[in-house]
């Protein structure tokens, strides 16, 4: 496995592969990666002769300048997990002068699927996310794209980006891996304290109990009864939590409203920010 730093490496081995016939797949990522990342770059590998996998903190999709400053960042143990449990043939880390040598003024129309949710409490987070994956895509030019169904709202996003662009490629989106405990599986998660790791899986275990309950409540109540649940544990603080149309990402008021209603939520603990969903279907 390569590790390249700059776009023209990229593009470089990404057109020795397309010469060579390869199909190509792309799993873009932070870094820091976890089982959750490799179960995406096993997917990739096993659906594409050569998978890039990019790991870089990309600084214009967050909005929290200390949670970009604390986000982990484990590069050299990064590239020993993929080449010990894949094959992706290419890990593409720059820096960010590399990928942003001036400032990106673009600004993404993406219509109600980034206006809710993530998208309305952190200003920024999706068009950030738009800037760096439009880039990778056309450095890129992959066949398929992996991302994980942690981010619910996010693939959602991807593909609405997918269409306005008018990128020609797959969008894979794969299942949340999660803790033997029901915690999602995040790099984030490796700044939780001790007694914040303890108490997160309620988290999970709350959005499960809380299926029994659809409609048998109004979404409002259940919504009510999952956040007062969560909060009953002083350590955790649920920010929102919203039950819309998995494919909308709309809010709905009643349950004939949606064929596919999906629970996401966002809770601090601690310092922490965890985000994690639910199919209500
Ligand atoms: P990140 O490095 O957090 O930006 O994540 C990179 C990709 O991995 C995104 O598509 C995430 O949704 C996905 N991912 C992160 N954690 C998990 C998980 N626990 N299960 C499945 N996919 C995940």
């Amino acid at each position: 496995m390569d590790v390249v730093s700059t776009v023209a490496e990229l593009k470089a081995r990404v057109a020795d592969a397309r010469k060579a016939g390869l199909s190509v797949g792309l799993v873009p990522t932070m870094g820091a990666l976890h089982v959750g990342h490799l179960s995406l770059v096993k997917r990739a590998c096993a659906e594409n002769d050569f998978v890039v996998v990019s790991v870089f903190v990309n600084p214009t999709q967050f909005n929290n300048p200390e949670d970009l400053r604390t986000y982990p960042r484990t590069l050299d143990a990064d590239v020993d997990l993929l080449s010990a449990n894949t094959s992706a043939a290419v890990v593409f880390a720059p820096a960010p002068q590399e990928v942003y040598p001036q400032p990106d003024t673009r600004v993404f129309s993406l219509g109600p699927v980034a206006e809710v949710m993530e998208g309305a409490h952190r200003p920024g987070h999706f068009n950030g996310v738009c800037q760096i994956v439009s880039k990778l895509f056309a450095y890129v030019s992959p066949d398929k794209a992996y991302f994980g169904e942690k981010d619910f709202q996010q693939i959602a996003v991807i593909r609405q980006m997918v269409k306005i662009c008018d990128f020609k490629l797959d969008i894979i989106s794969c299942p949340i891996v999660r803790e033997a405990d029901g915690l999602a599986v995040s790099s984030r998660n490796t700044l939780l304290t001790p007694e914040h790791r303890k108490a997160a899986p309620r988290i999970h275990a709350v959005l499960e109990e809380s299926k029994a309950l659809v409609g048998r409540m109004t979404p409002a109540e259940l919504i009510k009864w999952t956040t007062d649940k969560i909060n009953q544990d002083p350590l955790l603080c649920v920010e929102y939590y919203e039950i819309v149309d998995a494919l909308t990402l709309q809010p709905i008021g009643d349950w004939s409203e949606s064929d596919a209603p999906h629970g996401c939520i966002t809770v601090q603990a601690g310092n922490v920010r965890l985000i994690d969903n639910i199919s209500l279907k």
